[in-house]
């Protein structure tokens, strides 16, 4: 067996190996075909047969600054000089003190203080838990606030708390004994609003309807969750403008907290740092995660406020510490990785860069929208979803499992561009480095494989 493994293994096995023993998430396993990356170079993904493909999703929505990037390359290297590991419980190290250090800099202003953990779910899981723990034993306590208002289709991740926030019931509706009940509001949908309805009438109706379950609900809610301006994993479904500020408006006005989990628009997705700059919010926990280290390491952070912070102080004795931590919350090789991703965003200019290619992707879209199966083309800075529909004009679906998002992506991948769609959506969101006759030829592949994926 040793000597197997010392052995380079060839294309073949990796193959067999890869269909046999590696478990992939979020893949029937019964169909699944090897796609075996052996290295990367910028926004390139280079496989064991030394076949280049371009990064159309950015390795599932995390890479920033590209693959191999020297400067991230050279600072988890430096670190890895110093220490891999140290834990956090009790104890610290100079980079992720630097790294909580810098990300309360960058933040939206209040938020003071952060948990680190190793993934966006966990990240989601810390910032629920805290939140309930607040109302549990501040100075005055309301320990009937024990709520939670969240979205239909919101994605929060896969463990058991972040999965009951969570509303998509493809993913989630068979573990529904074992998650608890949320207070469920309909997502707040530009794309999906009434047709008779403008924007402004949209979020006006939406705000109302949050106003309403507050007001239901009245003193039992602790946190309202939401992912920021856009639904990610929901289809990328864009919010009505100005509904964020309403809704930290209300949740103000209720005291109630509110959560934003950035985990997927955080870090220059939407064209700004964070996507509550768009509409100049804080919330009171901002889940991090994906983008944090620029798709290097796992890593992930909850910020929240000294409000919060200061509930959680007092006498050992008194029992107020918070029970949670992960093995490797805070670990300075992501930390390391972290800091030079958030550095490369000042020496780069990385979101300067990126606003002639949000014009160039939303020129692409424009052109893609007037295909007679895209019910719709959905983008906020550089991301952006393309739903695909047997009849749009009478709002006629595909059936899920005809796969069509899937049929696209297939044809991108024999043009040398690897996507992942979400069901009926096609999901664009390359590297924020990416080049423009690069984004240029995934735009193009994706067209022609709607072409392709659509006409029968
Ligand atoms: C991906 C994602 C998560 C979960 O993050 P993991 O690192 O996969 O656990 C949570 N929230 C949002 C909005 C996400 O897109």
């Amino acid at each position: 067996m040793v000597d197997e493994l010392a052995d380079q293994p060839s294309a073949e096995e990796l193959r067999v190996w890869d269909s046999q023993i590696v478990w992939h998430a979020f893949t029937q396993m019964a169909e699944y075909r090897p796609f075996i990356v052996e290295r990367a170079e910028g926004c390139t993904l280079i496989d064991v047969e030394g076949k280049r493909y371009l990064d159309a999703v950015s390795s599932l929505w995390c890479n920033t600054h590209g693959h191999q990037h020297p400067r991230i390359s050279q600072a988890i290297r430096d670190q890895l000089d110093r220490v891999a590991h140290v834990t956090s419980l009790g104890m610290s190290n100079t980079t992720s003190i630097r790294l909580a250090r810098r990300l309360e800099q960058v933040s939206p202003p209040g938020l003071q203080h952060v948990f680190f953990s190793s993934d966006g779910s966990s990240a989601v899981e810390v910032a629920l838990k805290l939140a309930f723990q607040y109302w549990q034993q501040r100075e005055s306590p309301q320990p009937q606030r024990r709520k939670y208002i969240a979205f239909s289709n919101a994605y929060h991740g896969d463990t058991l708390g972040s999965a009951s926030v969570g509303g998509i019931a493809r993913f989630h509706e068979l573990f529904a004994p074992l998650l608890f009940d949320v207070v469920r509001l309909p997502l707040p949908s530009l794309v999906h609003r009434p047709r008779t309805m403008t924007p402004e009438q949209a979020r006006e109706e939406y705000l109302r309807q949050a106003a309403q379950a507050l007001g239901e609900n009245q003193g039992e809610v602790a946190a309202i969750i939401i992912e920021p301006m856009v639904h990610g994993a929901a289809g990328m479904i864009t919010q009505p403008p100005g509904y964020l500020r309403g809704l930290r408006d209300l949740a103000t006005e209720h005291d109630v907290f509110l959560i934003a989990d950035e985990v997927a628009v955080g870090f220059g997705r939407t064209g700004k740092l964070f996507a509550c700059e768009h509409e100049q919010i804080s919330p009171d926990f901002l889940c991090l995660g994906k983008g944090l280290t620029g798709g290097y390491l796992p890593m992930a952070a909850t910020l929240t406020t000294h409000r919060v912070w200061q509930a959680f102080l007092g006498d050992y004795a008194e029992g107020k510490v918070f029970c949670h931590g992960h093995t490797y919350s805070g670990n300075p090789l992501s930390a390391a990785a972290a800091l030079a991703t958030l550095e490369l965003f000042e020496e780069e200019q990385t979101l300067e860069q990126l606003e002639p290619k949000i014009a160039r992707l939303q020129e692409h879209l424009q052109r893609i929208e007037s295909h007679p199966h895209v019910a719709s083309c959905r983008q906020l800075g550089f991301l952006a979803g393309i739903e695909l529909a047997r009849d749009p004009e009478s709002d006629v679906p595909y059936d899920f499992a005809e796969r069509r998002g899937q049929r696209v992506c297939d044809h991108a991948l024999t043009e040398g561009v690897w996507a992942r769609p979400l069901g009926n959506v096609v999901v664009i969101m390359p590297p924020l480095t990416i080049a423009l006759d690069e984004l240029d030829q995934i735009c193009l592949a994706i067209e022609r494989g709607i072409e392709i994926a659509t006409n029968d």
